[in-house]
């Protein structure tokens, strides 16, 4: 497996325009629950453009196919990514036999992992033999703050938690992810943050610093977008974004150009378009 180059990635060095990039919806289940969620399938074909939003999940037959016609239409595929629906590690099986068909179809794209982390440290030496990159969205690292964000969570042994113990576990295992990566170093690593105004902006150089600690590459500070238990909650305004984006870049190279991307989206050298247009092309 190659080392990691982050000039390589179109996320890491912001030039989307440059890339091919896939993102194939797999999965569906979520090991925790974000207030803010709308993550998931879209429900009667209303179309929201939402991180890890997807119309529906793929077949292993039909990632092969869109892969084969995005290869045709753009030339080249760079980077294949899945980000849900729902957490990639609590869908790992069908998340792996993806990786495998993208890993036969287009050898030479680089396979990235988007998760919350908290099933990465049983799961670390599986993922990493399969990825080029990880991020993990680390949205606190103080557990009362933690609980403001998340409500539930389900470990690996199927214990459900909730409350203020789930928030506790949340960071705990995300803290163990982080610390489970940093021996990886031919792996990218990134972690996003995701800024809920009122609630974690004073995490955000805590997050910054314990990523820096473990090796990690970039943060991306991406601003919340009003959903779920949160959909009157206000978004960050750009003044409070770039302000904590600048917080962050005290300890470690910040993103400043992320797409919030669904899950079923392509992007051709910076055009998207959903993947289900190129599988019904004859
Ligand atoms: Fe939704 Fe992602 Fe949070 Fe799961 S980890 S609840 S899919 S935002
Ligand atoms: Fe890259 Fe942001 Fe899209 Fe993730 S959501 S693939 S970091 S542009």
């Amino acid at each position: 497996m190659r080392g990691p180059c982050p000039n390589d990635h179109p996320c890491y060095v912001g030039e989307h325009g440059k890339f091919v990039k896939v993102h194939l919806p797999v999965g569906g289940r979520c090991n925790i629950h974000c207030r803010f969620c709308e993550s998931g399938l879209e429900h009667e074909g209303v179309r929201v453009d939402y991180p890890g939003r997807a119309v529906r999940t793929i077949t292993g037959d039909e990632a092969r196919t869109a892969l084969k016609r995005v290869k045709e239409h753009c030339g080249r595929v760079d980077v294949v990514g899945i980000a849900g629906p729902g957490d990639p590690l609590a869908n790992w099986e069908d998340v792996k036999e993806t990786f495998d068909v993208v890993a036969e179809t287009v050898p030479e794209a680089k396979r990235c992992l988007s998760t919350n982390g908290v099933w990465l440290p049983d799961l670390i030496d599986e993922v990493t033999e399969l990825v080029h990159s990880v991020t993990i969205t680390v949205n606190a690292l103080d557990p009362e703050i933690a609980a403001d964000i998340y409500d539930r969570a389900l470990t690996p042994e199927g214990e459900v938690l909730t409350g203020k113990e789930a928030a506790r576990w949340i960071v705990e295992r995300q803290e163990g992810a982080m610390d489970a990566l940093k021996k990886e170093r031919y792996i990218l690593k990134k972690v996003n943050f995701v800024l809920v105004p009122g609630v974690n902006e004073d995490e955000v150089e805590r997050v910054a610093e314990r990523a820096a600690d473990a090796g990690f590459h970039a943060m991306n500070v991406i601003p919340l977008i009003p959903g779920g238990d949160m959909k009157d909650h206000r978004p960050p305004t750009c003044r409070e974004l770039s302000r904590a984006r600048d917080r962050a870049e005290k300890y470690i190279t910040v993103m400043r150009r992320c797409m919030q991307c669904r899950a079923d989206v392509i992007h051709c050298r910076g055009r998207p378009r959903l993947i289900w247009e190129l599988l019904e092309e004859d």
